[in-house]
């Protein structure tokens, strides 16, 4: 990396925040499986959508790719650096706004992890519907960018099920946001239709307006024994009753 790209940095989301030594990138340098490497010239850490652009921009000057990464749980490789590009970790992305009970939604900065927004909804009365074994580290912008499913997918559906609104930041450095969380959108085109899942190659997700649902305080497990997976599948209409 070129000292005026360090430099450049550095001005952006200051000195502390561009991580350089080769022991502190390792561990974003590697999936969680251990399987896939990269390398990276500097971990950026910004802490605003202003800052990712700003970030953007600066790279896109340079000629630089970008990889944005959250908590790096991905089994894909999708989170690793590779030929030079720069790292974007969103983790310090991570404001939480008030639970709205009317609505039933919440924003959360992409880098606000799983657990901490299940723990946030539920001290309002209300849950998450997407859970999965990664949540402690796992972070909204990873969950939206994979499209997350989890162990609750039947019943609530993946990570577009519950994505009412985002704000996203694109190569050119625009700032998009739409968290509004309008049940009845339907003005121009739906920005989340376009990035769910979309792997962090269209734009870099810097906030989500995120659906809630009732918080099961009590739950129990069954072994129910069925004949065929006919008779399996039939049973799912009068459980959900
Ligand atoms: C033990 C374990 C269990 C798991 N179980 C499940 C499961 O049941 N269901 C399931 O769907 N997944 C599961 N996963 C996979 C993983 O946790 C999910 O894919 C998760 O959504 C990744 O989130 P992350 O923050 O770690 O993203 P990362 O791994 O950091 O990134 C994933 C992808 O999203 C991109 N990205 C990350 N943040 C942003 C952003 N802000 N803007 C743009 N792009 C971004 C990255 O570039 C990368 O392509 C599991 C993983 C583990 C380790």
């Amino acid at each position: 990396m070129s000292s005026l790209l360090d430099s450049a940095l550095r001005d952006v989301v200051g000195a502390a925040h561009v991580l350089v030594d080769a022991d502190v990138r390792a561990t974003y340098e590697t999936d969680w499986l251990g399987q896939t490497h990269g390398t990276t010239p500097a971990v950026v850490r910004p802490g605003s959508a202003q800052e990712v652009a700003a970030v953007l921009g600066v790279c896109a000057a340079a000629g630089v790719a970008v990889v944005p990464q959250g908590g790096n749980t991905g089994l894909v490789g999708g989170s690793v650096p590779r030929g030079g590009a720069v790292l974007l970790s969103m983790q310090r992305c991570s404001s939480l706004s008030t639970v709205d009970t009317l609505s039933m939604q919440v924003t959360a900065g992409a880098g606000v992890t799983i657990e901490h927004l299940q723990q946030h909804a539920r001290a309002a009365g209300l849950d998450f519907a997407v859970d999965w074994g990664a949540r402690a580290t796992a972070t909204v912008g990873g969950a939206v960018n994979t499209n997350a499913g989890g162990s609750r997918v039947v019943r609530f559906g993946t990570m577009r099920a519950q994505v009412m609104g985002l704000q996203a930041v694109f190569a050119d450095g625009s700032i998009v946001t739409q968290l509004e969380g309008l049940p009845k959108e339907t003005a121009g085109p739906h920005l989340p239709s376009l990035l769910v899942g979309s792997e962090g190659t269209l734009a870099v997700v810097t906030a989500a307006r995120l659906r809630l649902v009732p918080w099961f305080r009590a739950t129990a497990a069954a072994l129910v024994a069925c004949d065929s997976l006919v008779d399996a599948v039939s049973l799912l209409p009068q459980l959900r009753q």
